[in-house]
């Protein structure tokens, strides 16, 4: 049995990021950027209205004081007007500020006399309601580093540059074998004995959310044979999840089929609990992972040891589990030899454990939203500020 830290070194040890590609913005949501990515355009672009109103000079613009409206600026083309004394431009939200004005007015501060006249009923300062070039984002300004993650605003601000499209890390590919005599298709009868699979689907989502592309899933039977027929179609793809079958029974034959299709076994058993049967090997350039077949033991290993190896893949410089700080609401201690991935609720900063903390209670999984990490031998008290790890 090995650490957990160790296991998840010699796992990102024998992953590398894949080559990057070019992707238009709108296809470019949760990749990893492949390089910095600085502005070549200030933002805003030019100094700009923020408000539907009068573009005047701010000193001569006392309460009460009347100007003469001389043009009109709407969003769009820079029709190139002046404000001189005396003057106001009416003007719109986003147009660009005439020469000489150095304020905005908004029209409700405002009022428009007949024909081309208003009267100021508020004092107005410069830069009231002026959008500056520059303000937001500077020209050569850093939006992007390497290895950061593509949101929806990081998409929007690309646009925003004029942008449309971006390199990326590269895009791994992922197939899902599940393992065992017991298991049955949703959908279909069910004999005595036999439960409902439902790890392929679990494994599926959790590929998907990692950014990864599911290309093929298969059941399989616990039989030598089948199962080496199962596996390698599966590693034609960047990573290979077998489900089931890692343990140390009879049936659990997993291990023995990888051997046969030549694989290299890097981690077998780690000292972590739910997950201690976890697999990790290599078939020439596919990355396999042999989970535990009870579900949480299935959530928790991925989200240790094969979340990070997909994100290397995709180029990602942060292969850390999301974590945040929790008031723990109970005392807890861990007298085992593996370190405990606690499943619990984080609700209003706190932290406690929910459903039975064993490998098999898929429902108390499915009512948790944060693991907490225990080491071997820990106790902590309630009230203790820790940092919990979260996926969602
Ligand atoms: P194994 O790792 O194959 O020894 O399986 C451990 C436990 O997980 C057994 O109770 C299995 O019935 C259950 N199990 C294995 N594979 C799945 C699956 N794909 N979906 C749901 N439960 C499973
Ligand atoms: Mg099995």
């Amino acid at each position: 049995m090995i650490s957990e830290e160790d296991a998840r070194r010699k796992i990102l040890e024998k992953v590398s990021p894949l080559p990057e590609r070019t992707v238009p913005l709108s296809g470019a949501l949760g990749c990893f950027s492949a390089h910095d990515i600085v502005a070549r355009l200030p933002l805003p672009a030019f100094d700009n209205s923020a408000m539907d109103g009068y573009a005047v000079i701010a000193s001569s613009c006392k309460k009460g004081q009347r100007l003469r409206v001389t043009g009109e600026q709407p969003a769009g083309r820079d029709k190139q007007l002046r404000v001189s004394h005396g003057q106001a431009i009416r003007i719109f939200t986003g147009a660009p500020v005439p020469a000489g004005a150095d304020a905005v007015v908004m029209q409700e501060d405002v009022t428009r006399e007949s024909g081309a006249e208003i009267v100021i009923n508020a004092d107005v300062a410069p830069g009231d309601f002026i959008r500056r070039r520059g303000c937001d984002l500077t020209e050569g300004q850093r939006m992007l580093a390497k290895g950061e993650r593509v949101r929806a605003a990081t998409i929007a601000l690309l646009a925003s540059q004029g942008l449309v499209d971006m390199t990326v890390g590269g895009e791994v590919t992922a197939a899902i074998v599940s393992t065992g005599d017991e298991l049955v298709k949703p959908g279909k009868k069910i004999e005595p004995g036999q439960i409902y699979e439902s790890n392929s689907v679990l494994l599926n989502a959790l590929l998907q959310r990692c950014g990864a592309i599911v290309k093929c899933v298969q059941n399989c039977r616990d039989e030598r044979e089948l199962l080496i027929q199962a596996i390698r179609p599966g590693i034609e793809n960047h990573v290979l999840i077998i489900s089931g079958g890692v343990s140390v029974g009879e049936h659990d034959l997993v291990k023995d089929a990888l051997h046969s299709l030549g694989a290299k076994i890097d981690v077998w058993r780690v000292a972590i609990k739910p997950g201690k049967p976890f697999l990790f090997g290599k078939i020439g350039k596919c990355a396999v992972f042999g989970l535990p077949g009870n579900p949480v033991s299935a959530f928790v290993t991925f989200l240790q040891f094969v979340r990070p190896a997909i994100l290397k893949m995709m180029g990602a410089l942060n292969l850390n589990p999301p974590r945040v700080p929790a008031k723990l609401t109970v005392d807890l201690t861990n007298d085992s030899d593996r370190v405990h991935h606690l499943r619990g609720k984080l609700e209003d900063g706190g932290f406690t454990p929910v459903g039975r903390q064993e490998s098999h209670a898929l429902f108390g999984l499915s009512q948790s939203n944060a693991l907490l990490r225990v080491a071997v031998g820990e106790s902590l008290r309630a009230g203790e500020i820790v940092e919990v790890q979260t996926w969602e």
